[in-house]
């Protein structure tokens, strides 16, 4: 038999901003497609037009570029099986619930919305909270298996409104295999009879989703946990439509967790500790509150992938940081854990300096040149780049220290109090006399000629670097100094030289009196 191709689909409802666990799913599908020469399809499941939220298509698609994981196939990028928006199939959903009616394998329910707020009602009073229209319960309700034949002609004849409901078996084990879970079996008597076609003419998500996977011949089903408990539904309706040979494979992938492990992560949790759920900033249209995007937070594309593909995968070994190519070749959906894996802002972080640091000055220095209003050339911000690359996790911190576009205007009070003696004035004047010597203003000629100042006036290292870098900097910390005065250049330190020198002594003065 040959193998199935392998066809994978990320099928989001756009019903807002795709939260980060959604681009797990979508990265996860696209990665296991990948390995396996597959396609990675995007569907749209808009069937649920009450809760469809403008924008949220689009901010999807964007989303999905963003983080480099464009779909083969989907709504702007259509293949053969489409459309790719559901509500755009919707002419194709009713005959498959015909079929299962003609078949008995499900039935018109035409209770209404109050008739069923009743029973809710009566089982809370006979403390039995949670009513379900399910085997036992659809013998009192109004519905095709109570109605005579004639009466349910009628009614539909009547154009009365009516959902479709699966005809729940009694007492059968449903099992299935689950990539990650191995296998799992659910006995019917726990599952209700879903709605699986609606009175708005639109087919349910179980419906749609299983009618549209079938026919765009899905071979792999990987989607998050949370499904879990409908798959047994879905499993049935492959077998009730007779597909039971070409049903996907499923997998159910871990939850990711709040950072102290307690629950799912969810958008509120980012809003409490500060850090973001979403890929991309998103403006709520309605509220207009606007949320916030990695992308925007200056994050790397390639670290938060790498990032998210440890949320729930691990390779094996120690290894940690992986491109999406290396991810491609790595991942498989046996590493894939069971258990909810603990989201961890900190570590985000580290992979994105993890990544800053892996760039070259140059593409730093060009990611910085949109962010500083500063008019200098290329060369110098893969300066700044080099020497602060170390010290930060985002683009932006590599600007925050602004002594590399400007003047120090204040002095670092703790190097003041205790490192600017009373004979420090003269020992700079004298250290700039040996820095205006050098004819090659670069780090090592720099470093030699502190040295020999050192040297000649007796000084140690400790007593004359931090105000070096007092007056040339204004801070008490920093990159290499003889990097950063080389960086400067000879006529800027100088002035810095000259300027502070008189500064730093006037504050002092200032602080005695
Ligand atoms: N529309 C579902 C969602 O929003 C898709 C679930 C599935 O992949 O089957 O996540």
């Amino acid at each position: 038999m040959s193998q199935k191709n392998v066809r994978v689909r990320f099928a989001p409802s756009p019903t807002g901003p795709l939260h980060m666990g959604g681009i797990r799913t979508a990265l996860y599908n696209y990665l296991f497609a990948k390995k396996n020469k597959g396609d990675f399809i995007l569907r749209i499941e808009d069937t649920d037009q009450g809760r469809y939220v403008p924008g949220a298509e689009k901010y999807i698609i964007d989303a999905l570029n963003w983080c480099g994981l464009a779909p083969d196939e989907s709504p702007v990028s259509p293949g053969d099986f489409g459309p790719y928006r559901q509500s755009e199939r919707k002419q194709m959903y009713r005959q498959y619930a015909d079929i299962l009616i003609e078949k008995g394998f499900a039935y018109y329910a035409f209770d209404t919305p109050e008739d069923l707020e009743n029973m809710r009602d009566l089982a809370k009073k006979a403390k039995m909270p949670n009513w379900q229209y399910n085997v036992i319960s659809r013998t009192s309700m109004k519905n095709s298996l109570t109605l005579s034949a004639d009466e349910t002609e009628k009614m539909l004849a009547n154009g009365d409104p009516f959902t479709i409901r699966i005809k729940m078996p009694r007492n059968e084990d449903v099992r299935f295999y689950d990539e990650i879970r191995g296998w799992v079996i659910v006995n019917t008597n726990n599952m209700d009879d879903k709605v699986i076609f609606k009175g708005d003419g639109m087919p349910t998500y179980h419906l749609a989703n299983v009618v549209d996977d079938y026919n765009m011949k899905i071979s792999h089903v990987i989607r998050g946990e949370e499904w879990l408990p409908s798959a047994p539904l879905h499993v049935l309706l492959y077998k009730y439509l007779g597909w039971e040979e070409v049903m996907p494979k499923f997998a159910h992938l871990p939850l990711i967790l709040k950072p102290d492990g307690n629950g799912k992560l969810s958008k509120r949790d980012g809003d409490r500790l500060g850090f973001p759920v979403f890929p991309l900033e998103w403006t709520d249209p309605e509220t207009k509150e606007v949320s916030s995007g990695y992308k925007e937070k200056g994050y790397f594309k390639d670290a938060f992938i790498n990032m998210l593909a440890f949320l729930g995968w691990n390779p094996g070994d120690s290894r940690e940081i992986f491109s999406l190519p290396e991810l491609i070749d790595a991942f498989s959906l046996e590493r894939v854990g069971k258990s909810g894996a603990k989201f961890d802002p900190d570590k985000t972080k580290w992979f994105n300096q993890q990544y800053l640091r892996s760039k070259s000055n140059t593409e730093l220095a060009e990611l910085l040149q949109h962010k500083t209003s500063h008019d200098v050339c290329l060369e110098y911000l893969e300066g700044v780049a080099g020497l602060m690359k170390e010290r930060a996790s985002f683009v932006e911190e590599l600007l925050l220290d602004n002594y590399f576009f400007t003047a120090p205007k204040e002095y670092d009070a703790k190097t003041l109090r205790k490192k600017w003696k009373p004979a420090t004035a003269t020992n700079m004047e004298l250290l700039k006399t040996a820095l205006m010597t050098i004819s090659d203003f670069k780090a090592e000629n720099i470093e030699s000629v502190f040295k020999d100042f050192l040297l000649k006036n007796e000084l140690g290292m400790g007593a004359a670097l931090p105000n070096f870098r007092l007056l040339v900097t204004g801070k008490g910390m920093g990159p290499s100094m003889f990097e950063t005065a080389a960086l400067l250049g000879k006529d800027e330190v100088l002035k810095r030289f000259e300027n502070g020198i008189q500064s730093i002594e006037n504050i002092k003065a200032n602080l005695a009196t």
